[in-house]
């Protein structure tokens, strides 16, 4: 496996931020599972997670104010490090305050940290992205194998109803290939009730 310190890259008009590959979940359609990049890019498998002052240096060096939005998404799950992610955003606001920051996550920070953790996300993030592949718990541990077993679906819907009090955009996404249509419905009745928008995306990494 080739290893860089690619930390920032485009995807679009985004440019997107890569600061950890840890990961709670080992999901079977894991981009990471086809290889090294996403969309294009040099490896996004780490020599070693960069600080917050070399991930704020990458940023800058990409020229933020020439890119739409800016992503964190990594190869692995930003929310392992959710303070540091925190202390990036907010030093990405202070600087570049038109720019929206989006943060893509498995939704599983209250578990890795033990508490409520949607109070972490607000003033730093004006859009959290939480994967919800599918409405059962069953078939989340089946497809995302992840280290906290069946509460991890229940606990990644309570963390995204609870993080819609503090970020303005909210959204639960889902791959379209891995449903069946009523699953589909059943996701969309989930996003529903938990007041989020659900984002239907088809299979291309995260
Ligand atoms: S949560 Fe994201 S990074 Fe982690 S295994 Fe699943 S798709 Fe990959």
């Amino acid at each position: 496996m080739k290893r860089a310190m690619t930390v920032t890259y485009r995807v679009g008009r985004g440019l997107y931020v890569n600061m950890t590959n840890r990961c709670t979940n080992r999901c079977d359609f894991c981009i990471r599972n086809n290889g090294e990049g996403a969309y294009g890019s040099d490896s996004l498998w780490l020599i070693a997670e960069p600080t917050v002052a070399q991930t704020l240096e990458s940023i800058t060096a990409a020229d933020p104010s020439s890119y739409e939005e800016l992503v964190f998404c990594g190869y692995g799950e930003p929310s392992v490090r959710l303070y540091d992610v925190r202390a990036v955003a907010l030093h990405v606001k202070e600087r570049y305050p038109e720019l929206p920051i989006r943060i893509n996550t498995n939704g599983h920070s209250d578990l890795i940290f033990g508490f409520d953790t949607a109070p972490l996300y607000g003033g730093a993030f004006d859009t959290v992205s939480v994967s919800l592949n599918t409405p059962s718990a069953e078939k989340y541990n089946e497809m995302c194998h992840p280290v906290y077993g069946l509460s991890a679906h229940e606990a990644l819907i309570s963390f995204a109803k609870n993080v819609n009090k503090y970020v303005h955009n909210v959204v639960f996404s889902v791959v379209r290939e891995t449903l069946t249509d009523g699953e589909l419905r059943e996701c969309e009745k989930i996003a529903e009730m938990a007041g989020v928008t659900l984002k239907v995306r088809t299979y291309i990494g995260k």
